[in-house]
């Protein structure tokens, strides 16, 4: 279901579901949830789909970082610092400002696209071994019935 503009937005904001407003979009810092916990909408819906939220950080970072730089051209001097140690200075802000605009820029890549074209909740929310269902496969037929297959781990093939 389609949020209204505004919901869209304050839920990018507090980094939560686009669809229900409920799950968390981050389960750590950098690191995003494939599925909403709560009503299971799907956080990737296409491979390749966030680099669109790069540009957004980029943005938003180049925005931030001339807003303040330019104003600081012309502010009389009140450091010591030399010139390298002031392009050394601009450099890590931007820097940071890239790295902590990221989280907000992802999440309200997600509110605001999800808001354009909404997309269904799957049926089956994606579990994390999902991923490993390839290799635990091969794994298995490799070696055998020797062992359990959750005790399967790259070193346990040092018996062959
Ligand atoms: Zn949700």
């Amino acid at each position: 279901m389609k949020p209204p503009f505004r919901r869209a937005i304050s839920r990018g904001l507090r980094f939560r579901c686009p669809e229900c407003g409920e799950g968390r979009v981050f389960s750590s810092f950098f690191k995003m949830n494939d599925n909403c916990s709560v009503c299971g909408l799907s956080f990737y819906p296409e491979s390749g789909y966030y680099a669109g939220a790069m540009y957004l950080d980029y943005m938003i970072s180049a925005g931030i970082f001339l807003a303040i730089f330019v104003p600081s051209l012309f502010l009389p001097t009140f450091t010591r610092l030399t010139y390298l140690q002031k392009d050394l200075f601009w450099v890590l802000f931007g820097a940071a400002l890239c790295l902590g605009m990221a989280r907000p820029s992802y999440s309200l890549w997600l509110a605001i696209d999800f808001w354009i074209a909404p997309w269904k909740a799957e049926a089956r929310p994606k579990k994390e071994d999902d991923r490993l269902e390839v290799p635990l496969v091969s794994l298995t037929i490799r070696s055998g019935d020797e062992h359990d297959s959750h005790e399967d781990s790259p070193r346990s093939s040092e018996n062959l």
